[in-house]
């Protein structure tokens, strides 16, 4: 019988083929094409289950487009080149990057911009977000043109590739799996751990202690490895926000998001959002591996203030109270609200307490000769 639900589905494979990983189940919550979590519905906004930088203020995308601008004249203004987003979702990041680039002479002329993207309802929205630009879609990075040299960018992306979680129980590994409990509820046991997984454990995880979890993913190598082979064999740089940890060995993250509160992983598969910390370590080991230059990670409260975040808002505010935003008195009445919006949405991007810790800022360049802006405090 053909499942009604994705839960059904999930259950139907289990009785068949035995209980699953969970970056499995994750990639089916997420991905399955009928059910898939990304494939029914735009997720994003206050009416929504999550929100981004991008959907919290036009700042965000400003800054990424001046970053991006600046690289490409240290590139010496590549005609043409591939501007792409992995995961773009509502195009709000890549419609601000173009209108904050639009007085950059050639820039718009120069760049093709591509999307990659599986969610064909957020496909659409990116459609009407980039209208006038022409946007191609592409499923994965080996269907770009490999002549062209190329600029990435993705924002919360990165967090949404699947991960496994592997347990140090009994002095071995194992890997956390998705079964059936006795009335047909999804539980978490644990099964044999494939080499595969198990070689995607960092070199200083061996002293691993009893009960210790670690997150790893094979779909975040796969990805990463290509993005480096692209860029070593075209110019270009790649730059990743996300929310994520630096050092090894973190423990378990993967957590399930539902109208902007945290459910439980099994409480509604297909129909809440499922993510997992970025494990920057990762990112940057498989970087260096390649022969990658690695900038940052950095937290985005350091990158978005040096990019300029705090003068752009100064300036937006200007902007609305005519005045320079000093005198306080001609600010009180209408404008005030929107000023307060902008101060509360840059708050929100750079303040430690909110997105300015948790989440970080790495740019990954095959040219030595790039130095990317945003970069130049650490953690
Ligand atoms: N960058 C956007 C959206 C983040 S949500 C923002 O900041 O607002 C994650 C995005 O990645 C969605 O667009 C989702 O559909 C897309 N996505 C997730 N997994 C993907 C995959 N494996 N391939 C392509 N797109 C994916």
């Amino acid at each position: 019988m053909s499942p009604r639900t994705l839960l059904d589905l999930i259950r139907q494979r289990i009785t068949q083929f035995g209980p699953m990983g969970l970056d499995e189940y994750m990639g089916l919550c997420l991905g399955h094409p009928d059910f898939g979590y990304y494939m029914t519905r735009d997720p994003l906004g206050v009416q929504g289950d999550f929100t981004t930088a991008p959907e919290i203020s036009q700042m965000f995308g400003e800054m990424i487009g001046a970053w991006l601008a600046d690289v490409w004249a240290q590139m010496r203004r590549p005609d043409p080149f591939v501007l792409l987003e992995v995961g773009p979702g509502r195009g709000t990041l890549m419609a601000d990057i173009m209108r904050a680039t639009r007085r950059v002479p050639g820039f718009h002329d120069a760049a093709c911009i591509h999307l990659m993207e599986m969610s064909p309802v957020l496909k659409r929205a990116q459609g009407g977000a980039l209208a006038e630009y022409g946007a191609r879609w592409i499923d994965g990075l080996e269907q770009l043109d490999r002549a062209q040299p190329v600029l990435i960018v993705g924002n919360e992306f990165l967090d949404a590739l699947p991960v496994a979680q592997l347990e140090y129980r009994d002095g071995r590994w194992w890997e956390r799996v998705v079964g059936l409990g006795a009335d047909g509820d999804l539980v978490i046991g644990l099964g044999d751990v494939s080499s595969a997984k198990l070689d995607l454990l960092p070199p200083d995880i061996l002293n691993a202690r009893e009960n210790d979890v670690f997150e790893t993913s094979r779909d975040l190598n796969r990805f990463l490895k290509s993005v480096n082979n692209l860029l070593l064999e075209q110019s270009g740089i790649a730059l990743f926000v996300d929310y994520g940890h630096v050092g090894p060995n973190y423990g378990e993250s993967l957590q399930a998001m539902k109208s902007h509160k945290f459910v439980g992983i099994f409480d509604t598969p297909g129909l809440c959002d499922l993510t997992a910390h970025v494990d920057f370590g990762a990112v940057v080991r498989l970087a260096k591996e390649s022969g990658m230059m690695v900038h940052g990670p950095v937290t985005q409260g350091i990158f978005l203030k040096n990019l300029g975040i705090e003068y752009r808002a100064q300036k937006l505010i200007e902007g609305i109270s005519g005045d320079g935003g000093q005198n306080s008195s001609s600010v009180c009445g209408v404008n005030e609200p929107q000023i307060e919006a902008i101060k509360v949405a840059m708050n929100r991007l750079i303040d430690t307490k909110q997105m300015g810790s948790l989440f970080k800022a790495v740019a990954l360049s095959s040219d030595p000769k790039i130095i990317p802006a945003g970069f130049h405090e650490g953690l």
